[in-house]
This record gives structure tokens, sequence and C-alpha cells, in this order.
């Protein structure tokens, strides 16, 4: 066992007993005396506690936010230093990245390695935007509409900012998440109001931190930490006019219910149960490896997990074998353990949660490896394989979000593709085979917002990701992301 040691950095800011809110670039004390314990996954132990916003505080930091908007310091900054601004914060990320990475580990549980890929793929996605700023672009259209004699128009479309904006994030990639909310609408010209998830917070608020070494001008990032309620707050608040949510489909369809309340522009990043189909032809080795990575990477606390994998029936066995061997050698341990594969999973509650979960898979399906919580300290799950017959269990449709495949086998293309769409859920879906046709036609035919074929679903910021049916509504990431924080003005002038 190889321990990572804490940085100087990161120890100073766990040391802070309480963590204030960051409203018009101040760090201000909660209005309410409500407040939050956060928890270390692995030690169980109390590492701090932040506020849990109250109504007042979350009405002071759309107002902030609301008037940076509008005095334009933000909004009407000379597009190259905005993307300035967003330059520098992404060298921030990157310089401070190790003591950010080591903050995420502690409450989040991830091994820190991938905290580190996390900081670092936040710090690309600000990069990607930043030279955005500069290609906000409209159009010149023709319109026909007939002018009166000696009269002459010109028509354009000018994508403006769309206003103050929401976002929630959850806690399984506090980071990266808030990077895809934050870089698009910051280069949009947009202010904002973060709202990190209440178990792993701390992250974000280190991050507040850089904002003003960044240069953003105050009142243009706030961050409120809290719970639903406070969320909620926000959500339904008057002043703003974009929410981005990125959590569960349970909660983002009351957010989607609310917005209506206001006609507020909505975005929303939901749960998944994306199908994987493994065919005969294709490279099993591989499959495995990525298959296993894609459902015990983060301890499956992934949306894209691929939670259900189909196996064309003449190679089950082999792929069941394969599978076996592969999850049994992985190393559970601490996320600061560097040779750890897998660590724990994020709360005592969602722990609760899977192992409910897994004893209702007990009743349904066959237990092909693990099933059990592991019986030391810390939040620990055991990989975990079901084997299935068909769609009809809880495994199956519902989002364990945690490190349990299901296993099903397929007759053939058409059989694998009713069983990958038969589902309420269409985040991502993935295709192992050697057969670029049949690829095609699965691309084709796979009802998912994402489509993996010979690999584990990753994301890239040029790479618009966003779900069909309950998976959400919208796209995050490439320019559609860069849009979605942008609102049209069409303009006719009439001259002559
Ligand atoms: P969650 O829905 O419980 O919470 C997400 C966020 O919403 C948190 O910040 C929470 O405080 C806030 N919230 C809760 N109730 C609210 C309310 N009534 N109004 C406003 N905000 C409220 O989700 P979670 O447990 O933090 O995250 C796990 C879920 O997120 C999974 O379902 C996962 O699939 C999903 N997720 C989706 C994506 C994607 O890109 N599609 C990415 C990551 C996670």
């Amino acid at each position: 066992m190889s321990i990572y040691k804490m940085s100087d950095d990161a120890k100073s800011f766990l040391k802070k007993p309480s963590h204030d809110l960051f409203i018009d670039n101040e760090w201000k004390p909660s209005t309410s005396d409500d407040s939050i314990a956060i928890v270390n996954p692995a030690s169980e132990g109390i590492i701090a506690t932040v506020c849990n916003g109250s109504i007042e505080d979350v009405d002071s930091a759309v107002v902030a936010a609301r008037n940076a908007f509008d005095d334009s310091a933000w909004r009407k900054m000379n597009p190259s230093e905005r993307a300035s601004i967003l330059y520098k914060f992404s060298d921030l990320l990157e310089e401070h990245c190790a003591t950010i990475a080591e903050i995420l580990t502690v409450e989040n549980g991830k091994l820190i390695n991938q905290s580190k890929s996390e900081v670092m793929s936040a710090a690309s996605t600000f990069r990607y935007y930043a030279g955005w700023a500069t290609k906000i672009e409209g159009e010149t259209i023709d319109i026909s509409l007939k002018q009166a004699p000696g009269k002459k128009n010109f028509a354009f479309t000018r994508r403006e900012p769309l206003g103050v904006v929401a976002a929630i994030v959850p806690w399984n990639f506090p980071i990266s998440i808030a990077s895809w909310k934050l870089a698009p609408l910051l280069a949009a010209g947009c202010t904002c109001v973060l709202k990190p998830s209440e178990v792993s917070p701390l992250s974000s608020l280190f991050m507040a931190q850089l904002f003003t070494l960044a240069g953003f001008p105050k009142g243009v990032i706030n961050v409120i930490t809290g719970d639903g309620n406070t969320g909620a707050a926000l959500t339904s608040h008057k002043g703003i006019d974009k929410i981005t949510f990125t959590g569960s489909s349970h909660v983002g369809k009351m957010i989607g219910k609310s917005a209506m309340e206001n006609l507020t522009d909505i975005s929303l990043e939901l749960g998944g149960k994306s199908p994987v189909l493994v065919f005969d032809d294709a490279d099993l080795k591989d499959a495995v490896k990525s298959i296993s990575m894609g459902i015990f990477r983060n301890g499956g606390q992934v949306c894209v997990a691929g939670s259900r994998a189909y196996v064309q029936e003449s190679i089950l066995e082999e792929f069941l074998e394969k599978i076996k061997a592969f999850i049994s050698t992985m190393n559970i341990s601490d996320g600061f353990d560097t040779s750890s594969e897998l660590g724990p999973l994020v709360s005592e509650s969602h722990l609760i949660r899977v192992c409910q979960y897994v004893e209702t898979g007990k009743k349904e399906l066959k237990v092909i490896h693990g099933g059990k919580r592991l019986e030391r300290k810390g939040y620990y799950f055991e990989p975990t394989i079901f084997l299935g017959k068909d769609n009809d269990s809880t495994l199956v449709s519902e989002e364990v979000f945690g490190p349990v495949l299901v296993v099903i086998p397929f007759k053939d293309k058409s059989d694998a593709i009713r069983l990958a769409n038969d589902s309420d859920f269409a985040l991502s879906s993935t295709v192992w085979t050697k057969d670029i046709d049949k690829a095609m036609e699965c691309i084709e035919s796979l009802n998912a917002g994402w489509v993996f074929v010979n690999s584990v679903a990753r994301s890239d910021p040029h790479f618009p990701i966003g779900g069909y049916k309950q998976s959400g509504v919208g796209k995050e990431l490439g320019k559609v992301g860069l849009y979605a924080y942008t609102k049209v003005k069409s303009v006719n002038i009439v001259y002559g």
C-alpha cells in the first residue's frame, strides 16, 4: 500500500471548522445557524461543516448575480478580455490541481488520481470555452418581407447572454460538472449562482477562492452551499433566467415543474441506466477491461456507467469468466492509497441505498460475484455482478448508482437493440463489435444521447453530452453547450 501525502494547502483548508458562502466576491456567513456536516466516506469522520444556505442567502446571491449582469461589467466586457479571465482561471485550476483533488478525495472518496484527472478536465473545459468567448456570432438573413418603395432592409440575429443562471451540481463529479456549466455560461456573458451538492461542497468552495484571483468581477459567480431546500429556493427564485441542473431524474422533474411556474429556461442532465452490447466478434479482452472500468470507476457512481451488459449467448460463459477474473484482483481501498482501484461509496445513506438494491437483486437475479458491504471502516461495497434473463427486474430498470452490473444474454442484433432501448433512461450506450456495418446499424437504432463503439463512455469539452427520455433535456459541452446560455434576438432594420 502506498499512501499519497496531502499538501499543506489542503490540510490548512480542511482545518477550517466551518465555511462561509461566496457572494459578490466576499465570504459571508449565512443568515441562518443551520449547517451541514461533511463526512469523509473512507473514515466515516466529520471533516468540516458548511452553511445550509437560507432563502435570504439565496436571495443575496441572486441579487449579486443580477446586479453583475445588469451593470454589464461582464457581459459587455471586450470578449478577448473575458477570454483572458477564463484562460487565467483554467491556469489557476491546473496550478491548484493537487490541492483541489485532495479535498475532492477527502469529501467524496474518489481515487486521488481520478480526482486529479477531474480537476485537469475542468481546466480543459474552461480553456475550451475561453476560446468561444470571441466567437459568439449572429447571422445575416435575407428575409422576404416587401419594403415600401425606396426602402431597403437589413436583417440579422444577435446571440445574447441569457442572464442569471442557477447551476445545480451533484456530488459525483463536483468540479468537472460545475465546469460544464460555469465555463460556457461565463464565456457567453452570463452570471450565476452555483450550488454544489450538500455531500461534496468543499472542493467547490476552494475553487471559489480562485475566482477572485482570476479576475472575475464581483457578483459574476456566487457559491451557495446547502441541501435540496436551498436548491429549491434558488431554482424557484424569480431573478433566475436559466436553470442548469445535473442530478437525479426525480429531482430534475420537480425542478422542471417549478421552472414552468416562472417559465424559466432549463437544461436537465439526469440519471442513466446505460446498456453495453457485446457481440460475439468483439475483442473480449478489451471489452471486459472497459466494461469493468465503465461500471466500477468512481464506485459506479457515474451517470453514464454501463450498468446493463447484454452479451451474445455464444460468448456469455467466456465473458463471465473473464470479468470475474478481472474484478477478483481489484484493490478496494482508500482513495489516498495510490494502488486502490475502487474507493468507498460517497455516503452512508448512499451505501444503504445500494445495499437495499442489491438485496432486491438477490431475490430477482443470480449473483455471479460480490453482493456485500465490506466489513471495515468506510462505506465500501464489493464490485458486484448479477446474471439475468431479460429486462424484467428492478436492477435493470432502476439506477443503482453503485458498483453493480447486470449481465443478460441476447440472441441476435435485433434482440440486443430491443433490450437496450427498453428503458425509461436513454443517456449513453456502448457497442462492442469489430463489424462496422453492425456498429453503424446499432448507432442508428440505439435510442441514447451518447453512443460509443469499442470504448468506454468518456467526456471531452468538444463533445456534446445529454440524454434522451428520462435522462434529460438539452445538451452540455461543445458548441451546443455554449448556445444553451444564449438567446437569439432577431433584428430587422429598414432604412433609405
Ligand atoms: P440529486 O438529484 O439528489 O441532487 C443533485 C443536486 O440537486 C444537489 O445539489 C441537491 O442538493 C440538489 N437538489 C435536491 N433537491 C432539490 C430541489 N428540490 N430543488 C433544487 N435542487 C435540489 O442527485 P445526486 O444524488 O447529487 O447525484 C446523483 C444523480 O445525478 C444520479 O441520478 C446521476 O445519474 C445524476 N447525474 C447525471 C449526470 C448527467 O450528465 N446526466 C452527471 C452526473 C450525475
